[in-house]
């Protein structure tokens, strides 16, 4: 995030004369301990503090609170506290359930309680939407000021506000916790030389904090997660040290499928041989009988990513299933999958409304990972056609359409922004297009097509509010009104947020 480029506190302010230059950036000192005034969340889910006018970032408090906290690192035009203690609490602060919250990084908003977290990531996509792409969002136009009349005026949309896009509250769980179907953990040893532990980076950092329980995690992966523990110390697997590359184990990774119980493990390895591999399937095995697939993943290089090139089955499928809203689904152990199967059936039916579908339409799915919307598109379409970059996981799609005895849907693995300028030359035509990307957002050369092919709807899923409205005004601009977005919360006390918007063309 672009901290201080747009929050710098006023300067020095309320310091007679002329304070030294230090003093005039940096009111405050490292340890001295303040109160402030919370005005506002960041996207990374800290609070906004205000002390004497100086902007303070400041970890689990909430907008609307008056804090104490302790000065960590300040830099000219903002800093960062501890928080201390709070001196007036925001109603929606709530009781933490979670043990190891303030040492985890994984969960950011367990005390903002559901209803109004739910409500804060709506106003983070509005407000996206708003500033990046400079999009007139209904019931915002008393927020606007200075400078939008001429925002309008020159994108010649929106007169009037007739037609600001409609942002929907978040679609929320009823229960949201324990809703993660895949646990990916660093293996390594315990700082205090405990022996081999896994768990979870420290917040901001590299050391790896044990962990047996997490509240927003299937229990079956949980259990993976122990089990294997276990088993590592049994056997005595060195764990992998990430300063000096030594050790074998790196990674745990467990993926469960909700519906149908089956349960994937998946072992990184820093090298090809796994010392006792076939105790290791043996003692799994016995341990947790619902395992349907033991995977070794090699990664050699000594990197932050977890997964390498090579992987290969110690025992049982290559893949698991799972089904969504009837759908059956074969995964393997590189393919994504959405991680919170609840939310992606509400996120993927909204897709299919957005796309309007009568049963005729050529639809074409971009970013489509295992097919998993294209299949839920294909139901109601005339022809899906799907394109992803990982091979592997278009495999998995043509194997998902033929599970399913779906034929309307086809599948090709490469770049987006490359195979789809290519059929579009072979004379593919598109009435919809769905583009689901990462978090980067589509590549320009994929949006230039999709204005070329002119489709009358565009369905925009996003994992990043920021550059969905970052294109979405390239949308704009090339023809294309945006006329809703519906935020689905699919990571629940995580600040983030995912959304599914249609857009249609201006001249329909
Ligand atoms: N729609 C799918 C996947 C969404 S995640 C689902 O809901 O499950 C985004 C996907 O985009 C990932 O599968 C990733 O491998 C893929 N991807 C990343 N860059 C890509 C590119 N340039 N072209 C095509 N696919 C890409």
């Amino acid at each position: 995030m672009h901290k201080g480029k747009s929050r710098g506190g006023k300067r020095g302010a309320g310091k007679a004369g002329a304070p030294a230059p230090d003093l005039v950036d940096a009111p405050y000192r490292k340890n001295e301990l303040v109160t402030a005034d919370i005005i506002g969340l960041t996207h990374d889910g800290e609070g906004v503090g205000r002390a004497d006018g100086f902007t303070l970032f400041i970890q689990g408090a909430l907008p609307g609170e008056r804090v104490r906290a302790k000065v960590m690192k300040v830099k000219k035009q903002y800093g960062y506290a501890r928080l201390e203690e709070i001196l007036e609490a925001s109603p929606s602060r709530i009781d933490v359930s979670c043990g190891i919250y303030k040492e985890c990084g994984g969960c950011q908003l367990q005390h903002f309680d559901y209803d109004p977290q739910l409500e804060w990531k709506r106003q983070h996509v509005v407000d996206n939407l708003v500033r990046i792409g400079k999009l007139r969002v209904a019931g915002e136009e008393e927020r606007g000021g200075a400078g939008k009349a001429e925002d309008d005026a020159e994108h010649g949309n929106r007169a009037g506000g007739t037609d600001a896009i409609i942002v929907h509250p978040t679609i929320g769980m009823d229960e949201p916790w324990r809703y993660r179907n895949k646990a990916a953990v660093p293996v390594g040893r315990g700082a205090e030389g405990e022996g081999l532990q896994a768990g979870f980076y420290a917040r901001g950092s590299h050391r790896i904090i044990d962990m047996d329980d997490c509240l927003i995690q299937h229990e079956l992966n949980d259990e993976v997660i122990r089990v294997v523990k276990r088993i590592g110390r049994e056997l005595e697997v060195s764990p992998y040290d990430e300063e000096t590359g030594r050790g074998v184990l790196r990674h745990v990774m467990a993926r469960t499928g909700v519906v149908t119980g089956e349960i994937m493990v998946v072992l990184v390895t820093n090298s090809r041989k796994l010392p006792s591999a076939d105790r290791w399937v043996e003692r799994i095995r016995e341990e947790m009988p619902a395992v349907k697939s033991i995977v070794q993943n090699v990664n050699e290089r000594k990197t932050n990513v977890i997964f390498g090139d090579e992987t290969r089955v110690l025992w049982g499928s290559e893949v698991i299933y799972d089904e969504l809203d009837g759908i059956r689904f074969a995964i393997s152990a590189r393919s994504f999958y959405q991680v919170n199967p609840l939310q992606t059936v509400k996120l993927y039916r909204k897709a299919v409304e957005y796309a309007g579908l009568t049963g005729t339409e050529d639809v074409i799915d971009a970013y489509c990972g295992i097919g998993t919307i294209s299949l839920f598109l294909a139901r109601k379409a005339g022809r899906v056609y799907g394109v992803e970059i990982v091979p592997e996981a278009i495999e998995d799609a043509a194997r998902n359409a033929e599970l399913n005895g779906i034929k309307n849907a086809t599948f090709e693995a490469g770049p987006a922004e490359v195979v789809i300028p290519r059929w579009r030359e072979e004379g593919v035509t598109a009435d919809i297009i769905v583009v689901d990307p990462p978090r980067k957002g589509c590549d320009q050369a994929l949006l230039e097509t999709i204005l070329a092919m002119e489709p009358k709807r565009v369905v925009y899923v996003s994992c990043n509010p920021s550059t969905l409205a970052r294109d979405l005004r390239v949308l704009e601009d090339g023809g294309y009104r945006t006329v809703e977005v519906t935020p689905v919360d699919m990571f629940p006390w995580t600040t983030h947020v995912e959304c599914c918007s249609l857009l249609v063309r201006k001249d329909n």
